[in-house]
């Protein structure tokens, strides 16, 4: 083994593989792969390699073509075969809820370019006709389905890397892992050591071990998973392959496999395996079945398609595989730990290894992943995603793998965790909470005990009438509204400002007032949008996205100076309230000495004022579109502001409201928020934050991107729409079509109680920003018109937040 390498990646499945081919592809050739046994040892060598494109988040989509279309390049590369069946799939909906699902992805994929198809129960039991008709409603196909050889895919990526460059050491172990002062690694192994300038961690059921080498703790649990293999089937003789197919309520997937069928459940009583290590003397191992789990699955799978039951069990497949909590990979570099990398948690390696591959080794050459890879990224995650939690989040999301998650549908495992002192107070006022970050924040108020329940639903639910007066009441009163789960960073020190200047596309503002501004990478591209406040020449209060705190820590640390600025995320130790309507103002002047009038404390103003006896800072700024203030305070006093608030706020009607209103009365006002609008996927001219992005000052990072963004006008526009909708609303990722043809995609949608309406936030070509008629907006299969809106539906001049 060579004893300096410019990459060391950890684990030869076919992720790792994966990493080291596109490391070659992107131009690093100086890349070591070590392996702990042979190629395929942990979970790769018994998957069932089933693959498709289709996915909740159209970015991990897109990358799922991506590896899909892969394994003919690495084929063709090294020669090796990757036993790709392209049978074409379908998947088969049982419940009408089925069936609005899969005409909501099939809208979806009408941007992403993938050729879904809906079809009768008829056609589907043509296309496969093992199927018991009588279960089903409705089907979906997707001609870009099959399964491919796990052995020959990770030994394709393998060869094709080591034609590129690469060396591949099996039978070592890495052992430890010793970060040096410059940022490079000591990588220790059974067989002695390599010097590495970089490490990726693409040690699959091992990846929380080699996570711990360097004191890290991933979120990922690896579960049980069985499949069973029939024996051989009349039925198949002299046909074509049998396609991939998905039953959802029956929970079971299905394809042929040789001369039989080869059917897989993720069942409810799912069952973790090596919950805190993982052995390492497991290697080409199985587990022992255990058909009792899976038996009311089988049952179902077995009435749904009956042959198969007859057919009879020729092998049974128990093997585990890893998750993260949300089911997504874990990609990306991890804070605090330089050149430090991982690949793991990918619980799709045959459809998603590619697309990993790809993202890891751009971002490790380039400097970015050259796509929007946030619903991967290691970053979303933080300190609360301890092995317990990771552990009921995992079993809760392997047990749903195909049931249907409704937009409002808030899901129960490992909760409550994390809660505000006023949560009992918020309890008592019937709040209905969401789970953010393992925190519990109202999403809604309803008017008694026990209606405060969502009943889960496409279209607009029991809250909906809730929110409708929870909105009134901002509108015509004083609303009071939770922020505690904003993201909150204490940035101090001499350098500050020029720090701060430098890292957000906005001015910074003067002392006692606030800015908006939009952070951007080196390629001019969204990554964050902050409101800036100055509390005084050198201390600065910042509020962003609690969901990417670690990921913007991550990007601080690139440009942080040695000395001279501090950064310290605030968001647990600092929470809020924030009241908004016509009346706040007087309400809030109830309960400070500070003059509140706009000529003394106007719109974008910041000071400290003590509210009461409880020390604050009141920030005047909204996100609803009214006159609004946003009061933050040290956890102690959060109790003592609420019942200051609720007990001044019973002259003016106060009224709580929550998430779902303030959802509602944003996107009436047309303002994006982080990971719907603002994405790394567009430029702030494209996003409407031109005003924001200050391009007077000389230095800040990705201006001369932002520069030629303005100049060529970029390529989308993003716009506010009022839909025809019926009972319900887009909600984001629906297709946007004009003059018949599928030109963009939803972003956000809601119904505006103020405007009367149904509005929806979407991108469309530049080229289209003006068109004044022609759009459409797919909701749950049909087209509803939609009016492109030339300003917020809502006071568009922007006067009743600012007078
Ligand atoms: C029963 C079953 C069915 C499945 N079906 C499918 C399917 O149909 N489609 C699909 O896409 N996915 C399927 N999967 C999931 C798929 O197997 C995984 O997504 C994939 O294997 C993950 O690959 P990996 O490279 O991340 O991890 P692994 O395959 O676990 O590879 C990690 C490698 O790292 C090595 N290693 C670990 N630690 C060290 C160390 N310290 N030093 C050196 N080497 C080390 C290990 O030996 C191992 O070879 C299935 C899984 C199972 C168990």
């Amino acid at each position: 083994m060579k004893s300096h390498a410019k990459v060391v990646v950890v684990g030869g499945g076919v992720v790792g593989a994966s990493v080291l081919y596109h490391l070659t592809k992107a131009g690093w050739k100086d890349v070591l792969l070590i392996e702990r046994a042979e190629l395929t040892s942990g979970s790769t060598w018994h998957a069932a390699g089933g693959m498709h494109t289709v996915n909740g988040d159209p970015n991990v989509a897109k990358l799922q073509q991506y590896t899909i279309k892969l394994y003919e390049e690495i084929e063709r590369i090294s020669g090796q075969s990757c036993g790709v069946h392209i049978t074409g799939g379908i998947m088969l909906a049982g419940t009408p809820e089925r069936v609005d699902w899969l005409k909501m992805a099939k809208a979806r994929g009408r941007y992403l370019g993938m050729d879904l198809e809906l079809i009768s129960v008829d056609e589907a039991a043509r296309l496969f006709p093992l199927m018991d008709k009588k279960h089903f409603l409705g089907a979906m196909y997707d001609p870009i389905e099959g399964h491919v050889d796990p052995y020959g895919v990770t030994h394709a990526y393998a060869k094709s890397a080591q034609i590129g460059g690469a060396e591949i050491v099996r039978q070592t172990r890495v052992t430890d892992l010793k970060p040096r002062p410059d940022g490079s690694w000591d990588v220790i192994t059974d067989h002695g050591n390599v010097h590495a300038e970089h490490v990726v961690n693409a040690a699959g059921l091992w990846a929380r071990e080699v996570g711990r080498m360097v004191g890290l703790e991933l979120p990922v649990l690896a579960m049980e998973h069985q499949y069973l293999i029939t024996g051989d089937m009349p039925e198949l003789v002299g046909k074509k392959e049998q396609m991939h197919c998905i039953d959802f309520e029956g929970e079971i997937y299905i394809r042929q496999e040789r001369g039989g069928m080869l059917m897989g459940t993720y069942e409810r009583a799912g069952v973790p395996w090596s919950e805190s290590t993982t052995p390492w003397d497991f290697g080409q191992d199985l587990l022992p079945n255990d058909l009792e789990r899976i038996a009311p699955s089988l049952e179902l799978g077995f009435a749904h398609f009956p042959a198969v039951g007859d057919a009879g069990i020729k092998k049974v497949v128990n093997g585990p595989f890893t998750f993260a909590p949300d089911g997504n990979p874990l990609i990306g570099p991890v804070k605090g730990l330089k050149n430090f990398w991982v690949a793991c948690g990918v619980m799709a390696g045959f459809s998603q290894g590619g697309g990993v591959g790809l993202s890891l080794a751009h971002w490790m050459v380039d400097g970015d992943p050259g796509a929007d890879v946030w619903a991967m990224d290691v970053a979303r995650y933080g300190d609360w995603t301890t092995l317990a939690y990771t552990n009921a989040k995992v079993r809760e999301n392997y047990s749903r793998r195909f049931s249907i998650r409704f937009p409002n549908e808030e899901l129960p495992a490992a909760r409550p965790l994390r809660t505000t002192p006023i949560y009992e107070k918020l309890q008592a006022e019937h709040a209905v909470f969401g789970d953010y970050c393992g925190f519990e924040h109202p999403l809604w108020f309803a008017p008694t005990g026990p209606e405060a329940v969502d009943e889960v639903s496409w279209r607009r639910s029991n809250a909906h009438p809730h929110i409708g007066a929870e909105c009134a009441a901002v509108h015509r009163g004083v609303g009071m509204l939770e922020i505690s789960n904003y993201g909150k960073f204490d940035i101090r020190g001499p350098a500050a400002a020029s720090w701060l200047s430098h890292v957000m596309a906005n001015r910074v503002p003067n002392v006692g007032r606030i800015a908006l501004t939009p952070m951007l990478n080196d390629r001019g591209k969204l990554i964050g949008d902050f409101t800036i406040c100055r509390v005084s020449t050198e201390h600065f209060f910042l509020v962003g996205t609690y969901a990417a705190e670690q990921f913007y820590l991550r990007w601080f640390e690139r440009s942080l100076p040695p000395t001279g600025v501090t950064v310290r995320p605030c968001a647990v130790d600092t929470v809020g309230l924030s009241i908004a309507g016509p009346q706040s103002r007087a309400l809030l002047q109830t309960l400070v000495r500070d003059d509140l009038s706009t000529s003394a404390f106007p719109f974008m103003s910041f000071r400290r004022m003590s509210v009461g006896m409880v020390p604050a800072y009141v920030g005047r700024v909204s996100f609803t579109g009214e006159l609004g203030y946003e009061i933050w305070v040290t956890t102690d006093y959060q109790r003592a502001l609420y019942d200051l608030l609720t007990k001044a706020g019973r002259e003016f009607g106060l009224k709580s409201f929550g998430g779902r209103a303030l959802n509602s009365l944003r996107i009436e006002k047309g303002f994006g928020t982080w990971a719907r609008e603002y994405r790394p996927i567009y430029g702030p001219y494209e996003a409407g934050l031109g005003r924001f992005v200050d391009l007077k000052k000389e230095d800040f990072i990705g201006r001369s991107a932002a520069l030629d963004e303005k100049g060529g006008g970029g390529k989308l526009r993003l716009l506010t729409f009022k839909v025809d909708a019926v009972d319900a609303d887009a909600m984001g990722d629906e297709p946007i079509w004009h003059d018949g043809k599928t030109v963009g995609w939803v972003t956000s949608g809601a119904y505006g109680f103020r405007a009367g309406a149904s509005i929806a936030l979407g991108y469309v070509p530049r080229e289209l920003a003006d068109a004044d008629s022609g759009f459409e907006i797919e909701i749950i299969g049909e087209r509803r018109r939609a009016v492109r809106q030339t300003g917020a539906p809502i006071d568009p001049q922007g006067l009743l937040m600012r007078t």
